[in-house]
């Protein structure tokens, strides 16, 4: 079997084009801007990179994008007066603070102090803990992307083995919560593997879904694959330079081979990544539709 591609760009492109005409109906007939502002600290180049990439998205849509660049020896204290100041602007929707923060930077207090009512990202634990019982909130991004991911393909995943490959805060805890709910796009069985997993290939070969965000190239080999299974790779691997200079991307997939065996698979670029730039964008145009009482 050869499998059937999940592009990122192709479900992202439809997801932006329902944003721009709610954008539009926002703005010419309710007089709101969706706003947003990006905080980044240092001048990491991939984050820089990651928040240039947003800014453009959100210009693109007609949300209103402010972008603010601190330097990266900015005290926690100047960060939090920043976040605050942002708390209390009425042109803003939403808050992102670009991560990882440099070390001498609290990531929980600054996350704690975004208005759990502008948190786009769906990082405050006020937020997370809504996710987790089911109620309505700000989806942290990459997870919402899969799950659109999923559903436009017209993956079921009810009753469906679902093998998760790590378990952080942004992408694999959520992604096992989003699934396991009693809801479409969940209703999942949820296995999550990590380093103390004993035997995750054996987990693998089980699942009829699976998605791996572990941060290894090509981790996940043929063997580890059930014939038909959906393959969701999360995985950023930088593997090298091009002439060009640019990086050579991998996922934590085995692309090539796997393709052979799975029914449906993601590339890496072109995949999940688009869809966690759309997603917030999708969480900004909800922050503001709520701060106007349109939700
Ligand atoms: P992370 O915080 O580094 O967590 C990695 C997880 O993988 C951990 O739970 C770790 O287990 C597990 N793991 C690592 N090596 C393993 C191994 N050999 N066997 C089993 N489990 C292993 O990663 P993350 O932030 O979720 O990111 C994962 C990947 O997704 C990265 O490549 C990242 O760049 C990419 N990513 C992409 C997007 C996107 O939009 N496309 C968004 C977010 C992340 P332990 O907990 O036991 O250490």
């Amino acid at each position: 079997m050869t499998a059937k591609l999940i592009s990122g760009i192709e479900i992202a492109k439809d997801i932006r084009e329902e944003l721009k005409v709610e954008v539009d109906e926002l703005t010419n007939k309710h007089n709101v801007v969706p706003g947003l502002v990006t905080i980044l600290v240092g001048e990491d180049p991939a984050s820089q990179s990651y928040v240039a990439a947003k800014n453009k998205t959100a210009h693109a849509l007609g949300i209103h994008s402010e972008q603010v660049t601190l330097d990266a020896d900015t005290s926690e204290e100047d960060l939090l007066a920043t976040v605050k100041k942002y708390n209390e602007d009425p042109k803003i929707h939403g808050i992102l603070v670009q991560l990882p923060l440099p070390k001498h930077v609290n990531e929980a207090n600054v996350l704690l102090a975004i208005d759990p009512a502008k948190d786009v990202d769906g990082f405050h634990p006020i937020n997370v803990g809504k996710m987790v019982l089911g109620e309505q909130c700000f989806l942290p991004c990459t997870p919402h992307g899969i799950l659109e991911m999923l559903t436009r393909s017209g993956v079921e995943t009810s009753g469906a083995e679902v093998v998760i490959i790590g378990r952080s805060n942004i992408v694999g805890k959520p992604i096992a919560n989003l699934m396991l709910q009693k809801r479409d796009g969940g209703n999942a069985t949820i296995t999550l593997c990590h380093t103390r997993t004993k035997d995750m290939a054996e987990h693998c070969r089980r699942a009829d879904i699976i998605i791996a965000a572990v941060g290894v190239p090509k981790m996940v080999t043929a063997d580890m694959v059930k014939e038909g299974a959906v393959i969701i790779d999360v995985g950023v691997n930088r593997i090298g330079k091009a002439s060009n200079g640019k990086a050579i991307l991998a996922g934590d997939v085995d692309f090539d081979a796997v393709k052979e065996i799975a029914s449906f698979i993601t590339p890496v670029p072109g995949g999940v990544g688009p869809m966690t730039i759309t997603m917030l964008m999708k969480n900004t145009v909800q922050a503001a539709k709520m701060a106007a009482d349109l939700i």
